[in-house]
């Protein structure tokens, strides 16, 4: 809470214990931290987990009593959606507390975070253009897209628009035709996403695409995706950067959908948020000439970049609260 109220969801999972679910929310509240940090936010990084199968349990007598356990922190913690969690539950939740975002936009909200992560995502490429090939402009850049959710779907309709070339591979073959028919995707198989000779590879599907496995594989100059926790351990940052592949850090990189609920603060404004959510080219930026500068990969650097922030802001933020002389 160094920099603000700690924003982030709330899982609802069936851990297999609750030291399980304490290790599983350290981590992604570390994550979060990071994220709201580099992207330049004025909030900490927090989540919340429920512990339990949501096909059995969920109930609005639950979530209203999880807003009342939210409310009770006054503001510290503020909620949203996450894995297992849906915008009904955030209704239900914020019938108990004022501490929720991610409500639908018929409640106020912001509505689906995932157009919004989609556009910093590409944001993001065009730093990544002008750091590697001295221009803005993807059109003519190969992209292979790797899931087409709800962000990758956005994703490959904005790089069509910029004139890129995309190349797309999903486990649900609906998604991909869909996909394909509307843009001019090429389809490949979800093991040949990998070695696809492209420009970006990038991974929108699930955490750790990037491993022992796939590492070797890769066929692009540099990576930039939406999806969490891309590098199945962090040494895969080295690997990348010594195989002379460019990677943009996933919490750089994806923070859209984090800025757009984040605005929801100020009663939500779209043109603000957009405004806010295209600074993640420069937050890009800075990530990958602080790596440069420093010798170190653009996963520590950003990192590097968050921390100081944190203590930075951070420090200021305790003298205002009357914490230090
Ligand atoms: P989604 O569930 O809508 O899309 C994920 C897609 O990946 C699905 O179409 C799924 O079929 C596909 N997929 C799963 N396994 C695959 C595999 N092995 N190979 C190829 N495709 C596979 O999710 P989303 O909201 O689009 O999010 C995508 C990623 O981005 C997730 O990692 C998510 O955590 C991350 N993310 C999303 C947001 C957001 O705003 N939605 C924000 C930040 C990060």
């Amino acid at each position: 809470t160094a920099l603000g109220p700690a924003l982030g969801g709330t899982r609802f999972f069936p851990f297999s214990s609750e030291d399980a679910a304490l290790r599983d929310v350290l981590r992604l509240a570390k994550g979060m931290s990071y994220k709201a940090a580099a992207a330049g936010l004025d909030l900490g990084g927090g989540k919340a987990v429920i512990i339990g199968n949501p096909a059995d349990l969920r109930s609005e007598h639950l979530f209203r009593s999880f807003g009342r356990l939210v409310d009770s922190l006054g503001g510290r913690y503020v909620t949203a959606e996450d894995v297992g969690t849906t915008t009904d539950d955030m209704i239900a939740i914020a019938t108990e507390t004022k501490w929720v975002t991610g409500l639908p936009e018929a409640h106020g909200g912001s509505g689906d975070p995932s157009p919004a992560t989609a556009r910093g995502v590409l944001a993001a490429m065009r730093a990544v253009s002008e750091y590697l090939w001295d221009t803005d402009d993807l059109s003519d850049r190969t992209v292979a897209v790797q899931g087409v959710g709800k962000v990758g779907t956005s994703l490959v309709e904005r790089l069509t628009k910029a004139g890129a070339k995309t190349v797309i591979a999903d486990i649900n073959t609906d998604a991909v035709n869909n996909v394909s028919s509307a843009h001019g995707s090429v389809v490949v198989g979800t093991d040949e996403i990998f070695g696809v000779d492209c420009d970006i590879f990038a991974p929108c599907a699930m955490g750790g695409a990037i491993n022992a496995d796939t590492v070797g594989k890769l066929n692009c100059t540099a990576v930039v995706g939406s999806a969490n926790n891309q590098l199945e351990t962090e040494d895969q940052a080295d690997r990348l950067a010594e195989r002379g592949i460019l990677y943009t850090p996933d919490f750089v990189a994806n923070a859209g959908g984090i800025i757009n609920i984040a605005d929801e603060f100020h009663g939500y404004d779209w043109r603000r948020a957009a405004v806010a959510i295209d600074r993640i080219h420069d937050n890009t930026a800075r990530v990958l000439a602080t790596a440069r500068e420093r010798g170190i990969n653009p996963n520590v650097a950003a990192i590097e970049v968050a921390k100081e922030r944190i203590a930075g802001i951070g420090s200021i933020n305790l003298k205002r609260r009357g914490h230090t002389s």
